[in-house]
């Protein structure tokens, strides 16, 4: 995999990955494909909308259809139907914030399965396997996702840990696979610093910051992202995982973070909680009713040109399959398009005014 920084506006940077599979531009949003789907639409619709790399869990393929399955089936971009890149997680915060039972080892972790209660073990080999088996083009080492709150000598060890597992991921790397490395250490920054620092001995193709967002006070995550964010290698890309909040997402573009993968769009969609660029709206309000309003007036996704809030209210309330779809394409897409300005903006140096126009908006 290639990285090439092309602007720097402050801190904030906006780059390329080259893989084999295709470019991705950064600032980057990842939708996650959690079970190899991303909720409610298809692959070729992602693409529409610029969608240029997706999330896979190995936890939820690992145990359902099975890694082998996926194997014999083509490799995850043949079974889900996408071309570019892939990036698998490790499975650690799965098996942490779903699976019961868990006991850790040296080795690694026994678990019992969130869907029927079977027995699992994943260690670093194990975790490296399952992830050539899908055949991601990224895949991330395997770790602890250290909960909140921690005292500092559960962080102290759970680093350890998750550093000692990091080292066997590079050593069971596959061919043809890029590795990034995760860094833990709760909210304690010489431990944060420290596990930076390790990795980058160990050297990986690119630098994760995990275990936040995991329950700790805004402040805590933000002083963590400034933290951080410096202390990881400037040629590599730079990947905040499980944050999408858009205002978290400001932040972190501004220290120089690269990478973001989060549920929210897709969820609140779901949810009928739309984002728009006057600012959040819960489509099931009375006050929809009889709008005959797009979504979003500036917005030119398929939803926005096609429909009226009072319809969109209406399929919400009566709990139809395409208001899933429909809310699902006009919020990825305003996602897609946020982070297409957010480019343009570090392009032409307004960077900094765009997050100021955008706090506002979302405040
Ligand atoms: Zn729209």
């Amino acid at each position: 995999m290639q990285f090439r920084i092309i602007k720097t506006n402050g801190n904030a940077r906006s780059c390329v990955m080259e893989t084999k599979r295709g470019v991705v531009s950064t600032p980057a949003f990842i939708p996650v494909a959690t079970t190899g789907t991303v909720k409610a639409i298809s692959t070729d619709e992602l693409k529409e909308m610029g969608a240029e790399i997706l999330l896979c869990n190995t936890y939820h393929l690992y145990l359902r259809p099975g890694a082998d399955t996926v194997s014999s089936l083509g490799g995850i971009h043949k079974f889900i139907n996408w071309d570019r890149p892939v990036l698998s997680d490790s499975g650690g915060f799965q098996v942490y914030s779903l699976s019961a039972l868990r006991k850790i080892e040296e080795s690694g972790v026994h678990f019992r399965s969130h869907i029927d209660g079977s027995l699992h073990f994943i260690g670093p080999k194990e975790a490296m396997q399952i992830q050539s088996l899908l055949g991601s083009d990224i895949t991330m080492t395997f770790d602890e996702c250290t909960p909140y709150p921690s005292t500092y000598e559960y962080a102290l060890r759970s680093l350890e840990l998750t550093i000692n597992w990091a080292q066997k991921c590079k050593e069971n790397r596959k061919e043809g696979q890029s590795l990034f490395g995760i860094s833990q250490g709760s909210i304690f920054k010489d431990l944060r610093s420290e596990s930076i620092e390790k990795l980058v001995e160990i050297g990986f193709d690119g630098y994760a910051v995990g275990g936040l967002s995991v329950g700790e006070p805004k402040e805590e995550m933000y002083e963590m992202i400034y933290f951080t964010a410096p202390l990881l290698p400037v040629d590599k890309p730079r990947y905040l995982m499980g944050i999408g909040e858009l205002r978290d997402v400001l932040t972190a573009v501004e220290t120089g973070f690269d990478l973001f993968d989060c549920v929210m769009p897709t969820r609140n969609a779901r949810n009928g909680t739309l984002f728009t660029s006057r600012g959040r709206i819960s489509i099931k309000r009375t006050e929809y009713k009889s709008d005959r309003a797009p979504l979003d007036p500036d917005c030119n996704c398929y939803t926005c040109r096609n429909y009226s809030r009072g319809y969109l209210r209406h399929i919400f309330l009566s709990k139809e399959i395409l208001s899933m779809r429909l809310n699902t394409i006009h919020n990825l897409y305003f996602y897609f398009n946020f982070f297409r300005n957010m480019r343009k903006s570090i392009a032409e140096d307004t960077f900094c005014n765009f997050k100021t126009q955008w706090e506002q908006i979302l405040s």
